[in-house]
């Protein structure tokens, strides 16, 4: 990834978020308290000046996931910033993407506690990262992310304040996995075929 793409990354997933923040909003209205559209769509806004001018790839990450860290109060904050943040220090440090992405994942899992199947962003995260380092096509990994968010719907959440719901957070797909296929799809808008 290079500076460009990163860049083109991040104006292409805000823009999504401005799009579909209801739809992230109602998500989150049914298993948690509404804010998930709202708190994306500050924190991009926040992005998108904070890394203009930025010279690599990495230090455009890094930065994203510091600015998401401090302007986004829900758990999507912190989480969504430290994985921009592992990703940025990864490919600083000359890592392949695919190594980028799951040291994304990692971070999420760490700061989170979340396996896969908690009904979490980690069920799209996951299979995105894992279809990435398959094929290396940003198009499977969104289609992944897509896919592991619409398999959320039947499970019950175990992290997160859709836990506190048990057994009726069941039959809503989670707000954190459909934002981050958001975030796939539109990694795969702004990147090469
Ligand atoms: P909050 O839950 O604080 O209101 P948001 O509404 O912005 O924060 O984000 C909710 C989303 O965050 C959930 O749908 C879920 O995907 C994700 N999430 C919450 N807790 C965790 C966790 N421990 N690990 C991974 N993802 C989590
Ligand atoms: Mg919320």
């Amino acid at each position: 990834m290079d500076t460009a793409l990163a860049l083109t990354w991040l104006r292409t997933a805000a823009a999504a978020v401005e799009l579909h923040q209801q739809e992230l909003t109602d998500l989150d209205t049914a298993i948690g308290d509404g804010d998930h559209g709202a708190n994306l769509r500050r924190g991009f806004a926040a992005v998108l000046p904070a890394v203009e001018g930025l010279d690599s790839a990495g230090a455009v990450l890094t930065k994203a996931g510091t600015t998401l860290i401090s302007k986004v109060g829900g758990a999507s904050g912190p989480l969504y910033g430290k994985a921009l943040r592992a990703m940025g220090a990864a490919l600083t440090a000359g890592a392949p993407f695919a190594d980028a992405l799951d040291a994304a994942l990692a971070a999420v899992q760490q700061l989170g506690g979340a396996a896969p199947g908690d009904k979490t962003m980690v069920d799209a995260w996951a299979p995105a990262a894992a279809a990435y380092r398959r094929t290396g096509s940003y198009t499977d990994a969104a289609t992944a992310a897509e896919q592991g968010a619409l398999a959320t719907t039947p499970l019950q959440a175990r992290k997160g304040r859709a836990s506190y719901l048990g057994p009726r957070s069941t039959g809503h797909q989670d707000p954190g996995a459909t934002s981050t296929a958001l975030l796939f799809r539109a990694l795969a808008d702004a990147g090469p075929r």
